[in-house]
């Protein structure tokens, strides 16, 4: 991150960005709740390039038995992306990047979910990344916590993600795969609106105290927007199509 930058404009003068947006518009998103008729609940979100699925199993039986936990349900959270989600062919085999991005998808849904109520058994998220462009963490867990609310789960609110970063010494919303790999920073950030918490927050690259407090505020905004989109999807399915949709 940083190194490239002067290779590419990423802003320009008239405060562009390098795919035409401004510095606080973000990618277009669409979510949709349902889709996969053999999972408990399931959402596909497209945020800009990203197309990515989630699929929602449980609360079911734990195996291997051990694992299970007499006094609370447990989350197990797989993010994989396709080895076409990406232009040069990825190994399909979990690399570190999928481990680690499980686990931070997994503990950024933690405290949305109620598993309190479920003792013994395991809710397990399945993610599937089809095409990659750029904060696919922060799209995978917003699509994740439309599928749990499809799933039925008990939450005490959705957690939607978006993230922020710096290119040109200035703070944007909503981080493209070029502003990531040239950019200064990039900060995803996971919100729950109605609980104003956060529960995701990296960082990749260097800030100030001003530029950090003014990415997590960019990035919560980003949050907000995103919000809105899984309420409307779920409203969609629920409301409109009288739950036919998968
Ligand atoms: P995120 O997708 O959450 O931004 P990263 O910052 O690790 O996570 O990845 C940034 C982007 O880099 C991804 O969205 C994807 O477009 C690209 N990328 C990730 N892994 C690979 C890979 N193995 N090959 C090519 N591109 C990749």
């Amino acid at each position: 991150m940083g190194g490239r930058e002067s290779d590419m404009v990423l802003l320009d003068a008239n405060g562009i960005r390098c795919d035409g947006r401004r510095i606080d518009e973000p990618r277009r998103i669409m979510i949709k709740a349902g889709g996969l008729k053999n999972a408990d609940g399931s959402a596909y979100i497209e945020f800009g390039d990203n197309k990515i699925i989630a699929g929602v199993f449980g609360p079911r039986d734990v195996h291997p038995k051990h694992m299970s936990d007499t006094d609370t349900g447990i989350l197990r959270v797989r993010y994989h992306m396709e080895p076409f989600s990406v232009s040069e062919r990825k190994n399909p085999a979990p690399s570190r990047r999928e481990i680690e991005i499980s686990k931070v998808i997994k503990e950024a849904l933690a405290p949305a979910v109620m598993l309190e109520k479920f003792p013994r058994t395991a809710v397990d998220v399945f993610i599937e990344v089809i095409q990659a462009d750029g904060g696919t963490r922060c799209a995978a867990l917003s699509a994740a916590s439309v599928a749990l609310a499809d799933a039925g789960i008990p939450m005490r609110d959705m957690v939607a993600a978006c993230a922020a970063g710096k290119v040109a010494d200035t703070v944007i919303l909503d981080v493209n795969n070029e502003e990531d790999q040239a950019g200064q920073a990039d900060m995803p950030v996971g919100y729950m609106p109605n609980l104003e918490k956060i529960t995701l927050l990296q960082l990749d690259g260097v800030l100030s105290a001003e530029e950090y407090k003014k990415c997590v505020e960019t990035g919560i905004n980003g949050c907000k927007l995103v919000y809105e989109l899984q309420k409307k999807a779920l409203q969609e399915k629920y409301f409109q199509n009288g739950g036919q949709q998968n």
